[in-house]
């Protein structure tokens, strides 16, 4: 699609000039996420407030333009990426907390607002907000709706779906609508729900009001050596079996620790071979009790060290270390393709196994970083995309990875969502009749297949 310079003049009319983008120079950076996916927007409209949006909608649904929202884009399957041109609508100025109420522990923001920033914000009445992605610091509240985001602490309290009591929807329409109950849990048929996780396929969420929970009495965190990761795998599903539930369980394998080390010299001793984040909190006697029996629980598994944070600073270093893992994978190779499956946490060991035998096979090193206590694999492909076949080589790795995450009772995302890049594996799980539900769920929200297209559906259904 070729921009049209009278559709550009119905944008400035309705955000401003400043805030529409049409020049393809200008447009580079819309054009991916954190994924190797392309694809060139027609236009980006910067709205500030909902009725612009609202406008913009009936604009793009008018001239049959297809739409595409936006956060920060950190995404991992392709979901911003406009893969059929289009216009992009960036909810980066709508980055405003409306209201903080600790009587009822909410939140009312803007979509654009950045995840952590409600943490920081609520810690002011002794708040927090729990769903924490590794890309805290930068990803939106939005983006986190529409791929229902998890995050290391989610273990515990369970991802964004569980922490979201309202959304505010632009539907194709132009409507503006709430789904969901400010104050209460959804009575009727849970709208917010459905919406939560569609990876902006049926409308723009603009505003949002989340649970706060109170910041807990104890936080204790612990960095844990093992020598093998079988055995920091079945120290995870021990400690699970025990009835303990953790607030995280994170786990970093070898290549992964050693760059996580380099670049933060949190203390993992060289001759390790897995480490496991855990951390517990709570009411200081509970918090104990539970020091104790992880403490003999991992004993089992003959763990080289046991390191327990000894103040605040040490617990963010500890942090640091898993959340910057990613970019500390930099300094191996230039590429990497973060592979998103989750499996039942009993089959971790097998299925790293797996995954340890296909890095081989391909002759590509695999970093792998778990949210293990969920049993969500983040296999971490390392690759120069320079050498010819490499980046051909990565993906074909990554499907045979997810195919084996399907084959072992597995799923096709943990957090990250299908998105552009998962799509063409979505007959491994679903049946032609589970695709043709979601397309006539897709359909009621957008029969005209506007919003978001070429996303979540395989070609075959497009
Ligand atoms: C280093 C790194 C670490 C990460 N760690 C995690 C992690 O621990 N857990 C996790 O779950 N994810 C993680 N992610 C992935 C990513 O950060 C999340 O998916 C995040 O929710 C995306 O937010 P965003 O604002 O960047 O959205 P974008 O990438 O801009 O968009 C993502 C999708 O949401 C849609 N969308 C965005 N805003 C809206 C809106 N207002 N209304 C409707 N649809 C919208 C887009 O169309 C797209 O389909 C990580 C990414 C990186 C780069």
């Amino acid at each position: 699609m070729i921009n049209n310079q009278s559709v550009t003049q119905k944008l400035i009319d309705i955000v401003g000039q400043e805030f529409v983008i049409v020049d393809k120079q200008d447009m580079i950076v819309y054009e991916s996420d954190g994924t190797h996916d392309r694809g060139m927007p027609d236009y980006v409209a910067l709205p500030s407030s909902v009725d612009e949006v609202s406008k913009l909608v009936i604009l793009a649904n008018e001239s049959n333009i297809p739409i595409i929202a936006r956060g920060s884009g950190t995404g991992l399957s392709g979901g911003s990426v406009p893969v059929k041109g289009g216009l992009i609508i960036s909810l980066n100025r709508m980055n405003k907390i409306l209201d903080i109420d600790p009587e009822k522990g909410i939140a009312k923001v803007e979509a654009g607002v950045i995840n952590l920033e409600i943490s920081n914000k609520a810690s002011e009445f002794g708040f927090f907000y729990a769903p924490d992605p590794s890309s805290q610091q930068v990803c939106t509240i939005g983006g986190n709706v529409a791929e229902n985001s998890g995050g290391p602490h989610c273990l515990a309290y369970g991802v964004t779906t569980n922490h979201i009591l309202a959304i505010e929807v632009v539907l194709l329409t132009g409507d503006i609508v709430w789904f969901g109950d400010f104050n209460k849990e959804n009575n009727g048929i849970d709208f917010r729900g459905l919406f939560i996780g569609s990876e902006g396929t049926f409308g723009i969420c603009t505003k949002v009001v989340v649970k706060l929970i109170k910041k807990p009495e104890m936080v204790k965190t612990f960095l844990i050596a093992f020598n093998s990761i079988l055995d920091a795998a079945n120290a995870t599903t021990a400690i699970i079996s025990s009835g303990i539930i953790p607030a995280s369980i994170e786990m970093m394998d070898k290549t992964a620790s050693q760059a996580a080390e380099e670049s933060t010299n949190v203390g993992i001793p060289k001759n390790s071979d897995t480490v496991l984040l855990i951390e517990i909190e709570g009411f200081e006697d509970e918090v104990t009790e539970q020091e104790l029996l992880i403490k003999d629980i991992l004993n089992e598994f003959d763990p080289i060290e046991i390191k327990l944070a000894a103040n605040e600073k040490q617990r963010e270093l500890f942090w640091k270390a898993r959340k910057g893992v990613f970019a500390a994978l930099g300094r191996l190779a230039p590429n990497y393709y973060l592979v998103d499956g989750t499996v039942p946490r009993t089959k971790l060991a097998p299925v790293l196994s797996e995954v340890n035998r296909l890095s081989k096979k391909y002759g590509l090193i695999v970093a792998n970083i778990l949210h293990a206590g969920d049993g969500n694999l983040h296999p971490c492909i390392i690759f120069d995309q320079q050498i010819p076949g490499n980046t051909e080589k990565a993906l074909s790795l990554g499907g045979e990875i997810l195919k084996i995450c399907v084959e072992n009772g597995g799923v096709l995302s943990g957090e990250h969502g299908i998105g552009y890049e998962k799509k063409e594996y979505m007959p491994l799980l679903f049946s032609n009749h589970d695709l043709e539900n979601m397309k006539n769920m897709k359909n009621i929200f957008d029969s005209k297949e506007l919003f978001n297209p070429g996303k979540i559906f395989p070609s075959s259904r497009e």
